[in-house]
C-alpha cells in the first residue's frame, strides 16, 4: 500500500511539473525533481528510489551520514544524486563534501573556503549552488542579493568548487502565487550575474506547496518533500 501511495505521488508531481513547464513554454526535461527525504526512514527512501527517484535532498549531516550509506547499499546499480538543501555549518563541511553531490546552501566566503579545503584534500570538485536570501524577512541564511556578485567572484577563484547556480527559499505564503515575485527575483539575480560572465544554469526553487509557480518562473530543480512522502513526523 505504501508503495502505491509513493508511486502515485511521484507520478502526480511529475505530471504537475510537466504541465507547469508547458504553460511557461519550457522543456519539461529541464526540471529535476529532488525528493526531500529528511525525517523519512531509509526503507521508505529505498521504495521511492525503486519508484524512479534518483535525486534526493537532505537537510542534516548527521541524519544523512546514516541514511546515505544505507540507501546506497540497498539500491546498488541506481545512480543516486544526493543534495544538501539545509544550512551547512563550517565545522560540518568535511562531512558534507564526503556525502553530497551538490550542496545548495553556500552563502559565505568562509563556508566556501572550508568546502574548498576539504574538496582539495579529497581530490573532488564539489558542485555547489549559492543560497540567496529572497525574502522581505531577516532570515539568517542566504547571502543578500547585493552581495551575490562579490561572492561569485570569490568562488570563481576556488579550484575545487564548481558553482552551478542559485538556490532560494521565499518565506511561506498561504497562496503560492505570492511566492512568484520572489522566484522571479531569484531568476533576475541569476540573469544579471550571467550577464556579468558567470555560468549559472541551475535555479533551485519551489517546494511542495509552490513548485509549479517556481517551474513557471524558471526553476531547474524543485525540492519536494511532503507532497511525495506525506507530512513529516518530526
Ligand atoms: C524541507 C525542505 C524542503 C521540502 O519541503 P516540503 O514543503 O516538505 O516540500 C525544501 N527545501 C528545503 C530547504 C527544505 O528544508
Amino acid at each position: 500500500m505504501t508503495d502505491d501511495f509513493l508511486a502515485d505521488n511521484i507520478k502526480e508531481i511529475h505530471r504537475r511539473i510537466v504541465s507547469a513547464a508547458m504553460r511557461a513554454g519550457r522543456e519539461p526535461d529541464a526540471v529535476r525533481l529532488i525528493a526531500v527525504s529528511k525525517n523519512v526512514d531509509a526503507g521508505t527512501v529505498v521504495r521511492a528510489i525503486e519508484n524512479g527517484v534518483r535525486d534526493l535532498g537532505e537537510s542534516r549531516i548527521q541524519e544523512a551520514s546514516e541514511k546515505i550509506p544505507l540507501c546506497a547499499a540497498r539500491t546498488t546499480g541506481s545512480l543516486l544524486v544526493w543534495h544538501l538543501i539545509g544550512h551547512l555549518q563550517k565545522n560540518k563541511a568535511r562531512a558534507a563534501v564526503g556525502l553530497f553531490d551538490l550542496i545548495h546552501s553556500v552563502d559565505s566566503a568562509g563556508l566556501a573556503e572550508e568546502i574548498e579545503r576539504h574538496a582539495a584534500r579529497a581530490g573532488k570538485i564539489q558542485r555547489v549552488l549559492v543560497q540567496v536570501r529572497i525574502s522581505e524577512e531577516e532570515t539568517k541564511h542566504g547571502i543578500a542579493g547585493d552581495g551575490l556578485l562579490g561572492l561569485l567572484d570569490v568562488l570563481r577563484g576556488m579550484e575545487h568548487i564548481a558553482v552551478e547556480g542559485l538556490m532560494g527559499i521565499p518565506r511561506f505564503f498561504e497562496n503560492p502565487e505570492d511566492s512568484r515575485p520572489w522566484f522571479r527575483l531569484l531568476r533576475e539575480l541569476r540573469d544579471a550575474a550571467v550577464d556579468k560572465g558567470f555560468r549559472l544554469p541551475e535555479l533551485s526553487m519551489g517546494m511542495s506547496h509552490d513548485f509549479e509557480v517556481a517551474v513557471e518562473e524558471g526553476a531547474t530543480m524543485v525540492r519536494v518533500g511532503t507532497a511525495i512522502f506525506g507530512e513529516r513526523r518530526v
